[in-house]
């Protein structure tokens, strides 16, 4: 194009997992203006103020433009060679001494699919080692766990345009309208096409305000809640028989279970009254089908896989699984989470879910990979990566794209792990508080600057694509990933997004052999896609036909959160995102747009507290836990019940996570940022 004209290239958003088409209106290398693409999914035109404006990063001065090591503690430009080099020897020697288990990685769920599926490649065939995992972990790692064991497939079964044609829509522990804003754009169009409007959280969101039911639930009481509601259904003869009895096991033991959570002792634990759960099971079964849709309100708590399993188990008995507007829907946090976790950026499956443990599976890897010993265990999770850290048991841990000093819990703990680390590298867009702690800095591509894939919350796999070249030096992530692979002896050929995904990613994996490069680039497709003809699968399990046979009931009892409120630290703290925001603003926070939105942070209280407290809006105070201190503005707001505070992640210096714990799931380790104790003081 001459400079004067403006081209349109569409290109999939670099925020959340709702994964909006947007077209770039470009001018020469310049964004101009960013627009939604009509009539595709799932956002069919639509945009936040995110993918509207979000996207001045990619030209910040601030970028990394070549590659950086760290000399007497000061970080110094070095050549790719230099810096390969180094990465690559350290990698080798600390490999030799104490074997491939003393290195650990995360991946990146904000970079293209084929970036997460290189990195889990040079751990598993180069560097031999299990230990890969990205932020999956600390978000949506029940989902996959607990929809696996209740479905058979740890994905959304269905689709966000199918909250408009809804006849219910079940929305707990979901801030939707500012965390996914699109998908709550189609679940207001359900409610005014008459859908029944159903939010269960302990907030009152703003999608509270349009609600035809609100539970305001207490944090850490969903199994209870959730087993109140089947109680109802059950007792009143209101469940889906047919459904169960031809596509469900396990049902005696549910229903042994839930009948001990008659709506007094669910209304006990949940604060949610008697007479709405009754109510709310009656809405459930008059309404259907319906959809469930939660995010992390569900997952993360020490019993967040059992959450998932138990918004399961009530989609199964009101028989609301495998048709049309029903199913379990997950709401994936970053944009790539979903592709992340596809790609074998877990400890536990190589790419397309195929298991490590499984010998035909390593078989299968080894002759493709053309290596020989990939690793057959288990590797490690991410809090556990931290651990050996401290203990000195991991050396080296390579950080790909996340500002883990702010997302992980327990900041102070997270420092001190990097500080004991023998050698840290991270690939990365800007200088972090994360990459503070590296030894070597690799400058990558970003979102534009590389060819490739995303894959949303809806198992939409869509095209990202290239519109400007990476600053300076800087070089794609899966470039980088396959130099320090030649250097552990090891010729990889794809030379592109396009040469991993039709030569390795689609035909290793069943689920994406059909979606081919040239089929991506007319348009998203949803996996399963297993041949050339197949279309996509916009619903899992249709007709009740389970990945595993039959949909599994599980039997939950309720447990109580990690740390709850005592008389040194009285208060729960929640912790969530807010509109104008993206996590701890690596990228909005080189957005002018966005920066003036929200230029500074708050602790949410309630207007009892306050009172009480004698704390006026706008006013600094202290919130404490057993981990840390931040001082912050209170925002008092009548959305806060008594007795909570709430908080982001978006500010380094007040972020919620110098308060959070590393209490986790007992099944993935997510850890509980959901709930924890803290006291509030004002300064
Ligand atoms: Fe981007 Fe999510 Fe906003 Fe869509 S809803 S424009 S994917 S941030």
């Amino acid at each position: 194009a001459r400079s004067w004209e403006v081209t349109k290239v569409r290109t999939t958003c670099p925020y959340c997992g709702v994964g909006c088409q947007l077209n770039l209106h470009m001018k020469g290398d310049k964004i101009v203006k960013v627009t939604g693409v009509e009539d595709a999914y799932p956002n069919k035109g639509r945009l936040c103020v995110k993918g509207r404006y979000g996207y001045d990063f990619i030209y910040s001065p601030e970028r990394l433009t070549s590659p950086l090591i760290k000399e007497n503690g000061k970080f110094r430009e070095a050549s790719w060679d230099e810096a390969l080099d180094l990465v690559a020897n350290k990698f080798k020697e600390i490999i030799a001494t104490d074997g491939p288990d003393a290195v650990g990685g995360i991946s990146c769920a904000r970079s293209i699919n084929e970036d997460s599926y290189q990195m889990q490649k040079l751990f598993r065939a180069a560097f031999k080692s299990p230990n890969i995992d990205h932020c999956a972990r600390v978000c949506h790692a029940p989902t996959v766990a607990g929809l696996i064991k209740s479905f058979g497939t740890g994905g959304m079964t269905n689709s966000i345009e199918e909250f408009a044609d809804t006849n219910c829509l079940f929305v707990i522990g979901s801030n939707m309208t500012e965390a996914h804003p699109i998908a709550s754009t189609f679940v207001k169009n359900g409610q005014r096409n008459g859908a029944k409007l159903i939010v269960v959280d302990p907030r009152k969101a703003k999608l509270a305000d349009y609600a035809d039911e609100f539970a305001q639930i207490k944090v850490g009481s969903d199994v209870a809640f959730l087993n109140g509601l089947m109680n109802v259904l059950i007792t009143e003869d209101l469940y889906d028989k047919d459904f169960v009895r031809d596509h469900c096991d396990n049902f005696e033991a549910l229903k042994e279970k839930v009948l001990e959570y008659p709506p007094k002792r669910a209304s006990e634990i949940s604060g949610v009254s008697e007479e709405q759960i009754i109510s709310i099971a009656r809405m459930l079964a008059d309404n259907k089908p319906g959809m469930a849709i939660y995010t992390l309100g569900i997952t993360e708590h020490t019993c967040g896989t059992n959450n998932v399993m138990s918004v399961a188990n009530l989609q199964m008995l009101l028989g609301n699984v495998g048709k049309p507007n029903a199913g379990v829907n997950p709401l994936r946090g970053q944009n790539n989470v979903q592709g992340a976790c596809d790609m074998g950026a877990l400890p536990n499956v190589y790419h397309g879910y195929q298991s490590v443990t499984d010998p035909a599976a390593k078989a299968k890897f080894e002759k493709a990979w053309n290596v020989e010993g990939l690793p057959d265990k288990l590797g490690l999770m991410i809090p556990d990566m931290f651990e050996k850290l401290e203990t000195k048991e991991m050396k080296a841990i390579y950080i790909f794209g996340e500002n883990v000093v702010g997302t992980e819990p327990d900041i102070s703990h997270v420092i001190k792990c990097l500080e004991a680390a023998e050698f840290v590298v991270c690939n990365d867009i800007f200088q972090t508080e994360t990459t503070q702690y590296a030894d070597v800095v690799l400058p990558a591509a970003a979102w534009s600057e590389d060819e490739g894939t995303f894959t949303n919350c809806e198992r939409r796999i869509s095209r990202v694509r290239k519109v400007k070249e990476a600053p300076g030096i800087a070089k794609p992530n899966w470039w980088i990933f396959r130099e320090i692979a030649k250097r552990f002896g090891q010729t990889w050929a794809a030379d592109s997004g396009q040469e991993l995904w039709d030569n390795e990613i689609a035909p290793l994996a069943p689920f994406f052999a059909g979606a081919t490069f040239d089929k991506l680039d007319q348009g998203g497709i949803q996996w399963p896609c297993k041949t050339p003809e197949d279309p996509g699968t916009q619903i899992l399990h249709l007709d009740g036909n389970f990945t595993h046979g039959k949909g599994h009931l599980m039997a939950l009892d309720w447990t109580p959160p990690a740390e709850v409120p005592d008389a040194d630290y009285p208060f729960t703290l929640s912790t969530g995102r807010r509109l104008y925001h993206y996590h701890t603003r690596t990228q909005t926070g080189r957005c002018e747009g966005l920066n003036e939105l929200l230029p500074e942070e708050y602790a949410d209280i309630s207007e009892v507290d306050a009172k009480r407290l004698g704390i006026e809006h706008g006013e600094m105070i202290l919130v404490k836990s057993r981990r840390g201190t931040v001082k912050v503005k209170a925002q008092v707001s009548e959305r806060i019940p008594e007795g909570l505070v709430w908080m982001a992640m978006h500010y380094f210096e007040n972020n919620a996570n110098w308060l959070t714990t590393r209490s986790g799931d007992t099944i993935t380790k997510t850890p509980e940022y959901k709930a924890c104790a803290v006291a509030i003081e004002k300064i």
